[in-house]
Formats: structure tokens, sequence, C-alpha cells
């Protein structure tokens, strides 16, 4: 059995535990080609992961798993760089339980840029209407 699933969620198709998993341990690496921060701005996109201003994932490849984890405000994951920025993990925040939904916050440029026009669909925003 894998230590993840994709369903559909409430922002589409996200990523779901299908273990629990403790505080601060690897879920999975955020993967795709490293390009240069001149080809980001070319090709555009929503999978695009900054590692630092020059460099860039582009994670739009089918085999990137973790691009199906969705944005949330109250996230339950974060994205860690390794030292040397060249990879991201995504990291449990707390203690998740098997059946969660994995989340992390996608950064302040992302969101106000991707989310904001069409209103953000995270749990905790949705739970305000
Ligand atoms: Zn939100």
């Amino acid at each position: 059995m894998k230590d993840y699933v994709v369903k559909r969620s409430s922002a589409g198709l996200g990523l779901f535990a299908n273990r629990d998993f403790k505080k601060d341990e690897v879920i999975i690496e955020y993967v795709g080609e490293t390009i240069s921060d001149a080809e980001a701005q070319r090709r555009g996109g929503k999978y695009l992961f900054e590692l630092n201003d020059e460099w860039t994932i582009d994670g739009k490849s089918r085999d990137n798993t973790a691009r199906y984890i969705n944005h949330s405000c109250k996230p339950n994951c974060y994205a860690e760089l390794t030292e040397d920025e060249t990879q991201v993990f995504i990291k449990a925040k707390r203690a998740i339980k098997a059946g969660e939904e994995f989340t992390y916050h996608y950064g302040s440029y992302y969101f106000k840029n991707e989310i904001t026009p069409a209103g953000c669909k995270c749990a905790k925003c949705l739970q305000k209407d």
C-alpha cells in the first residue's frame, strides 16, 4: 500500500494520507525539471516551485504526485528546501491521521496571483461563508 492516494477534494483533486504521519515526517518530494528563472517566467504555469532567485522546479509532470497537494490557509504540511537548494520535500507540520488531505501554504506571491481572483477553496476559507 502506498503512503498516500489521489482523490477528489473541495478544490478538485487532492492528495490524502493512507497512513498516520508523525510531525516533521517527510511525506513526498516535489519533483520535476529544474529550470532557470528566465525559463520559468517564459513557461508560466501553476506547478512552478521556486528554489531561489536563479532556479525553479517545474513540477507539471504526472510523475510529480506532490503536485496534487492543494493550498490551504491553515495547512497541515510545509515545504522544505534542502540546504543546497536543489530539492523540495513536503513534510508534516503536525501529526496527520490516515484519511486526512495534505495541504501546504503555496506562498503569498502565488496566493495573490492565482488564488485570490477566484477565491480560496481551502477548508478554512470555505468555513467562513
Ligand atoms: Zn484559504
